[in-house]
């Protein structure tokens, strides 16, 4: 499998807990298009295979016209070649997906919408500062589903100091009720130098509790699970057949290639990435040298991103894949290290693999990392 993932660094307005690479001025956005394109045809040697899927996200893609998008991959289908039944993703919101705008979409190569609705009640647009209305919400995936698009998939947020436990399921409710095949869900996270972090500091905004993620995401599990929803991933949830592929690429160790600023990329063990400064990108693109950083993974790096990864899916780690890749020793290392975890309920030593048990869920990442080596 391989894919490609590409950065549109601009939105229509700052969420608070926002950061990521955007700007919400476009005034370099002709400049930025051409060096995308320019972009693309400096990394066409990258897979010797088709694409399996291609991801457009931001940023905010959806705020691009249907002339830009199709530009975008007039460039990838002159220099990749896409697999017949490419997965073709792009991120957007609410207030972006008018029925006009639907229908221009459909007219593009995309067949995947990753729609950011983050929550459906008012009062948690406004703590986050999202653009949108609970109306553009609803309207969004209707119009949507009307527009022909089966492949949706919706972003919720939940730990939201004005998130109570029954909004966060009327949250869920509303997806389930609209058959939204496939939904990521993320705790609200406090990162530093953001809006959100400066307003809990001065005691403008509720500060974010722990607690109240942990209740809300296994309420999330047990409800979504109810509704026939496969948790595959901790942050995703999907219907039979509506795994995000692109997801499954980033787990598994695939090659991907990452354009834009800021975009990220991996193969053969290496993983770079691209200045996360639009004008520099620009600039640098425009001499012919691609604006990247770098580092080659180490033995030991690639084995924690595989604890990492591989606990965070229901698959879980595959004791056979460590003891080919890394030896019978490390094996039987991990096999102590998690024997406390085993012992809490949090792991399940199943059939040759560790798989993080559904109590252990929410804890995942702490658990993976107290079997690094360190
Ligand atoms: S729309 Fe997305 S990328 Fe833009 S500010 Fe909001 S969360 Fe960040």
């Amino acid at each position: 499998m391989a894919g490609v993932y590409i950065h549109i660094p601009y939105c229509r307005q700052a969420c608070h807990y926002c950061n990521f690479h955007f700007s919400v001025s476009r005034r370099n956005l002709q400049d930025f298009l051409n060096a995308l394109k320019a972009e693309i045809a400096m990394t066409a040697d990258f897979f010797d295979k088709p694409l399996k899927t291609v991801y457009i996200g931001g940023g905010t893609p959806s705020l691009l016209s249907g002339g830009e998008i199709n530009a975008i991959f007039e460039a990838i289908c002159r220099h990749f070649s896409l697999d017949d039944a490419c997965e073709v993703t792009i991120e957007a919101n609410p207030d972006d997906l008018s029925r006009e705008k639907l229908m221009i979409l459909q007219q593009t190569p995309v067949n995947r919408l990753s729609i950011g609705i983050q929550s459906f009640h008012a009062k948690d647009l406004s703590y986050l500062n999202r653009i949108h209305s609970t109306d553009q919400a609803i309207d969004s995936l209707k119009n949507a589903q009307s527009a022909g698009f089966e492949n949706i998939t919706a972003d919720l947020i939940y730990g939201i100091p004005t998130l109570d436990d029954d909004m966060w399921i009327d949250n869920l409710q509303r997806l389930v009720n609209m058959n939204i095949s496939h939904i990521s869900a993320y705790a609200l996270t406090v990162e530093e130098k953001t809006a959100l972090a400066h307003f809990i500091r001065r005691g403008k905004y509720q500060a974010v509790s722990e607690e109240q993620s942990a209740r809300q995401f296994e309420i999330m599990m047990e409800f979504l699970e109810s509704k026939g929803y496969l948790h595959y991933e901790i942050s995703n949830f999907s219907l039979p057949g509506h795994m995000s592929l692109h997801n499954l690429l980033y787990w598994s160790a695939m090659p991907y290639l990452g354009l834009g600023p800021s975009a990220h990329s991996y193969k053969d063990g290496q993983r770079f990435w691209n200045i996360s400064n639009t004008e520099r990108y620009i600039s640098s693109i425009g001499q012919g040298i691609l604006p990247r950083e770098g580092e080659v993974l180490s033995d030991t790096d690639k084995y924690n991103e595989y604890i990492m990864t591989s606990l965070r899916t229901m698959w879980g780690c595959d004791l056979q894949k460590v003891t080919a890749n890394w030896g019978q020793e490390r094996t039987q290392f991990l096999l102590r290290e998690a024997s406390k975890y085993i012992s809490r309920g949090h792991v399940y030593h199943i059939d040759d693999r560790l798989i993080v048990s559904p109590a252990g869920r929410f804890l995942a990442d702490g658990i993976a990392s107290g079997l690094f080596i360190v």
